[in-house]
């Protein structure tokens, strides 16, 4: 879904996200009624942290808004991993739960990686199990992590054939940047994946047509690294220091927006971009997951 800009097309993301979550919303109440439940999502919070609190506020509000059933549970900062663990396990038997979601960062002396090892990879809607991480790169059906599967949804809906682009992602996180080169690869692009340690940035970000930035700096990437007609996909949610007279600073992405405007075909806007895909994308998980639970074919369309 685009948008007229200057220059570049406006890559809508919040429009394609309400599109994909009201047909979710559809093939969920056709689900409810032929399995007799609605598909459900167990979201697991431990801890006050005030951001993590946000999402798995928004999450559970995402979820009832299309027909999924949201199963909060909120455990407090001193909960021990054995209790966690035995959580985890819980929702791993329960019936009604198609989909887990432990929220991260946990709180320091949990081990994040044994706390997601233990959720059944069939209920891995994060896509973070070294199960669903081997899938994806062999070339097996699996969970794909939210964030690099929304930006793919963009890509294909902005350039439909991916074959022979020259891409660059830029970050090498295990939940954006190492998918999404992933998933690129996957689709015929030629993938360079660039990171912290990497050399001349700006001219192999110059060489590319699509470009992925998933860094966490605010603006690193400038429009004069832009090769012109690109297609700009930004993950990065930077908070800026607020302006004075202002409580909160403005939010933007790891790409210098104003800039990179007016050399590219298409760019994504933070916020309005990426942002709303990811949870979008964990409802169509979700709804996978539940299909596959109850022993349904998959739906089109999602
Ligand atoms: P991360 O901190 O785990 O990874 C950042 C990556 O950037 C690292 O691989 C590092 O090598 C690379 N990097 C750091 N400095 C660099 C530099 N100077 N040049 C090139 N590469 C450099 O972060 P993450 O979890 O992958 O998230 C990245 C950004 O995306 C953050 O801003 C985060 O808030 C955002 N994010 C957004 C969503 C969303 O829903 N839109 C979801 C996840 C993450």
């Amino acid at each position: 879904m685009l948008a007229a800009t200057s220059g570049a097309e406006l890559i809508d993301g919040k429009a394609f996200a309400e599109a994909l979550r009201a047909r979710i919303g559809e093939r969920a109440a056709a689900f409810a009624q032929y399995a007799g439940r609605r598909p459900g999502l167990a979201v697991v919070l431990v801890g006050e942290d005030p951001a993590s609190q946000v999402y798995v506020g928004a999450k559970a509000k995402a979820c009832e808004a299309a027909g999924i059933a949201s199963f909060e549970h909120r455990l407090s900062a001193d909960t021990s991993e054995a209790a966690l663990l035995s959580l985890v396990e819980r929702l791993n038997q329960d019936e009604a739960v198609d989909g887990i979601l432990v929220q991260m960062p946990l709180p320091q002396g949990l081990d994040e990686q044994a706390i997601i090892a233990a959720i059944n990879p069939d209920k891995d809607v994060d896509g973070f199990h070294v199960i669903n991480a081997g899938r994806l790169s062999v070339g097996q059906e699996g969970f794909i992590p939210c964030t690099p599967l929304g930006c793919m949804m963009l890509l294909k809906d902005r350039l439909g054939d991916l074959s022979g682009l020259d891409a660059v992602v830029i970050g090498r996180s295990n939940i954006v940047g190492k998918p999404m080169a992933q998933l690129l690869v996957d689709a015929n692009a030629t993938v360079t994946i660039a990171h912290s340690r990497t050399k001349n940035l700006a001219d192999i970000v110059r060489r590319a047509d699509i470009v992925v930035a998933a860094v966490g700096r605010p603006e690193m990437i400038r429009g004069d690294w832009i090769k012109p007609g690109a297609t700009v996909i930004d993950v990065g949610i930077n908070r800026l220091p607020p302006e004075e007279g202002k409580e909160r600073g403005r939010l933007v992405g790891d790409v210098a927006f104003a800039e990179s405007r007016d050399v590219a075909g298409a760019i994504t806007p933070v916020p309005g971009g990426v942002g709303p895909m990811t949870i979008a994308v964990l409802l169509r998980n979700t709804l996978v997951a539940a299909h596959h639970h109850a022993g349904m074919p998959v739906p089109e369309g999602l």
